[in-house]
């Protein structure tokens, strides 16, 4: 016998925890499965944002800065500080009690919901039947729903000849538990995690090298916002080389280094570090998922094929977060939960994605939302544009935050702003606002 529900979701991230609770408030019989183990041992609902991405990514990225304001900015306003010193395992237990908090907060969230909660890892079979697999190893337990949502996530993509072992090349998991400073870190992929776990390891005193395979520096930004991102980022340091393809990767465990193989520009050669980072993009989570008969297909970049509504190919099945189209965002996963949860309880939902803001956390942040000239160009639009450069402003002058611009881009005819892109302190604060009069 199974247990029936309303509303089945698998995955527990900002994705699946969202829309469990949005469909349990909406009055529907909701369950959520999610898998992820705690480093207390125990379930850890919150997903890759709150385990080991966007909150431990954000926490570190905080005490770096605080680290690196005292070093390098107290001075300049008539503040000495002597014998400043970093205590990475500190930093790491913080930024720990940080995610317990918040996924301690989930459960307690799901609970007061009256959200059923089930760890273990969950596939789909056909007519919604849901099979949980217990991470303590019991009996599967089955469940069945009139509707299920799938929001599974995503994982890091892996690069030929680079096997991350988790201690000398990591991903982001391991990149964000460290015990110590590797004097030389090494970064594959000049994305968005490149750039921020760069940024934490190279402002407590790592030589921090990125090597993008691209020969474009974040090709999806406005140009002029690439273009100063990437000469403030060489000004802090960080050894960013473009069109830099790597051949492979080995350990040497005596040594406790690694030597990547990398062809920059037609010539090979080899460059040796202590920490080595694979981020170069993810891709959904779908292994174990789907099961028999579920019916649902994916799309041929591998992602849960989906409808503008997130509908999947089978009846009553829906798809959200990032083991779908669109970005890979917290808030967009969120945002997709509540709407299809709303939909389910048949409400009338829709999404703007035009209107989903960017942020990459690196000082000073780079936020945007809307569409670049680039692609107004490609798609033919006439359009208008004003910039304002942040060493002209007051405000960022008296806080010592000149660097940067804001550049807003309208419609030619309208006046219907089309997008915003900021470089500067707090650009992930000022962008909200933008989204809003984008929305009205
Ligand atoms: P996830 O958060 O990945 O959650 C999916 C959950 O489902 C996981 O817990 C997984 O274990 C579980 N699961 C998968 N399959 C099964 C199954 N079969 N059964 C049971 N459970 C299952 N985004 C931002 O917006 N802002 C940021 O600042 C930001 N920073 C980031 C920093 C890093 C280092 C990384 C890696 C990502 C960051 N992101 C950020 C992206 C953000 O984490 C994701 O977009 C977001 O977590 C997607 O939410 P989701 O619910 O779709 O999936
Ligand atoms: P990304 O797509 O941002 O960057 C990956 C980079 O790696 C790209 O520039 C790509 O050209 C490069 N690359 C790919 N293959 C390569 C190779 N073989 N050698 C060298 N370079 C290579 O992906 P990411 O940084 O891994 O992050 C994944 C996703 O997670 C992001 O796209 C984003 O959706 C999400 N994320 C968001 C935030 C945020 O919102 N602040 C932070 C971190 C992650």
């Amino acid at each position: 016998m199974s247990e029936k529900f309303d509303v089945i979701v698998i995955g527990g991230g900002p994705g699946g925890y969202v829309a469990a609770i949005r469909a349990a408030q909406l009055g529907l019989k909701t369950a959520c499965v999610d898998a992820t183990l705690g480093k207390d041992g125990k379930a850890a609902p919150g997903g890759t944002c709150l385990n080991v991405g966007c909150i431990p990514s954000k926490a570190l990225l905080d005490s770096s800065k605080h680290y690196h304001h005292v070093e390098h900015e107290f001075a300049e306003h008539g503040i000495a500080v002597k014998g400043a010193s970093i205590d990475v395992p500190a930093m790491i237990k913080r930024k720990d009690g940080v995610v317990k908090k918040l996924t301690g907060g989930v459960t307690q969230l799901l609970k007061a919901n009256k959200v059923a909660f089930f760890h273990g890892k969950g596939t789909l079979g056909a007519d919604r039947a849901v099979s949980v697999a217990p991470v303590d190893g019991g009996d599967p337990v089955e469940l069945s729903a009139d509707n299920v949502i799938l929001a599974s996530g995503s994982v890091p993509i892996e690069i030929p000849n680079v096997e991350v072992d988790g201690e000398h090349i990591v991903d982001n998991v391991g990149a964000l538990e460290f015990s110590e400073v590797p004097k030389r870190f090494g970064v594959i992929g000049a994305g968005v995690i490149g750039l921020e776990l760069g940024s934490v390891w190279n402002r407590l005193g790592a030589q921090v090298t990125l090597l993008e395979a691209l020969p474009d520096f974040l090709p999806l930004v406005d140009a002029d916002v690439a273009k100063q991102a990437l000469r403030e980022f060489k000004k802090q340091k960080l050894d960013i080389r473009l069109g830099a393809k790597v051949l492979g990767a080995s350990v040497n465990r005596k040594k406790k280094q690694v030597t990547v193989t990398v062809d920059i520009d037609g010539e090979e050669g080899e460059m040796t570090f202590d920490r080595l980072l694979v981020c170069c993009g993810r891709r959904p989570h779908t292994e174990g998922l789907l099961g028999e008969g579920c019916g649902v297909d994916l799309d041929d970049r591998g992602r849960i094929a989906v409808d503008g509504q997130s509908r999947t190919t089978a009846e009553g099945v829906w798809a959200i977060g990032d083991c779908v189209r669109g970005p890979m965002l917290a808030h967009k996963a969120s945002e997709e939960g509540v709407a299809v949860a709303e939909l389910i309880a048949g409400k009338p939902a829709e999404i703007h994605f035009d209107t989903v803001p960017w942020v990459v956390y690196t000082d000073p942040e780079i936020a945007w939302v809307g569409r670049t000239e680039r692609q107004l160009d490609e798609d033919g639009i006439e359009y208008r544009t004003g910039s304002f450069p942040l060493a002209a402003n007051g405000r960022a002058l008296a806080s010592g935050q000149g660097t940067g611009l804001v550049k807003i881009i309208a419609d030619a005819e309208s006046d219907a702003i089309l997008g915003v892109h900021i470089f500067g302190a707090n650009a992930s604060e000022l962008i909200a606002e933008c989204v809003v009069a984008m929305e009205f």
